[in-house]
């Protein structure tokens, strides 16, 4: 077992880390290109942004600002390599009832999968990867920083990035997720020009986010519902959660906003919609 006291450290790197990462001094986005026109819509191909200058990793944060009221709501399946035994003995790292919810409120989102939880919840895994509702995408193997500064999460060397998020897409992949998407979310939110370069034969878009939902560790939904409902704009992208444990408030927080937000004429997309609205802007 992990001692309590280490696993508040980490709970609350976590949380300075989903508080803070918006604002964490990373470099700018790589310029949001649109696609060669040759790239003709294929159902099989999802969209993707072009790389920025030098073939970098392009990075994703919102769809267009002017197309609409649409949203996207992401939910990062967070799990480390050494939370095994913790799961084990009984702690919940997985949210059925918020993929519930989902369910239940017709809402599209996308999951951020680590590789390690879709080892430990291969049912699920299976059952959103093939539901049309959801996208599951790569949110890294075991939750380690690409960056060396990261709010005390374990680092990914440069020479094994890659390496980390192959072997995040071939544990999804096990797991049933039979089309994972092209996209990365960066643990913490973390990245800088190595981490960008790094992943660029990799051949996927960085996700980021505009809106921190501020779930993570959260026990006030209101307040959770309160910084969302303030935070979104057209296009958005809002980061959220998919653990019981690290975020017990979300599927509350889902059932407040989803319906708010459709009074206020928003529309639910997936990140795949988001990247094509931002491809197709001129
Ligand atoms: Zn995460």
């Amino acid at each position: 077992m992990i001692p309590p006291v280490r696993r508040i450290a980490a709970a609350c790197a976590l949380a300075a880390t989903l508080a803070a990462c918006g604002t964490s001094g990373a470099p700018e986005p790589a310029h949001h290109a649109p696609a060669k026109p040759t790239a003709s819509p294929s159902p099989t191909r999802p969209p993707v942004l072009a790389p920025g200058p030098g073939g970098l990793t392009p990075v994703f944060e919102h769809g267009p600002r002017t197309l609409g009221k649409t949203v996207a709501l992401t939910f990062d399946a967070d799990m480390t390599a050494d939370e095994g035994p913790r799961a084990a003995a009984g702690e919940h790292f997985d949210n059925p009832d918020l993929i519930g919810a989902l369910r239940a409120l017709k809402v599209p989102a996308t999951i951020f999968m680590t590789g390690r939880w879709a080892e430990q919840y291969p049912a699920q895994a299976r059952s959103l990867g093939h539901d049309p509702q959801f996208e599951v995408a790569n949110h890294s193997y075991s939750h380690y920083a690409f960056t060396a500064d990261c709010y005390g999460l374990p680092t990914v060397g440069a020479d094994h990035m890659r390496q980390d998020v192959e072997r995040a897409y071939a544990a999804l992949r096990q797991a049933g997720v039979p089309r994972p998407l092209p996209y990365f979310r960066f643990p913490g939110g973390c990245y800088d020009r190595q981490a960008l370069r790094a992943l660029q034969g990799v051949g996927v878009t960085a996700v980021q986010w505009d809106v921190i939902s501020g779930d993570a560790f959260a026990t006030d939904a209101d307040a959770v519902v309160e910084q969302v409902l303030n935070g979104v704009k057209p296009g958005s992208v809002v980061v959220m959660h998919c653990t019981r444990s690290a975020a017990p408030t979300t599927e509350r927080v889902v059932r407040a906003v989803v319906p708010e937000l459709r009074k206020r004429g928003y529309r639910f997309a997936k990140v795949s919609e988001l990247i094509a609205e931002t491809n197709g802007r001129r």
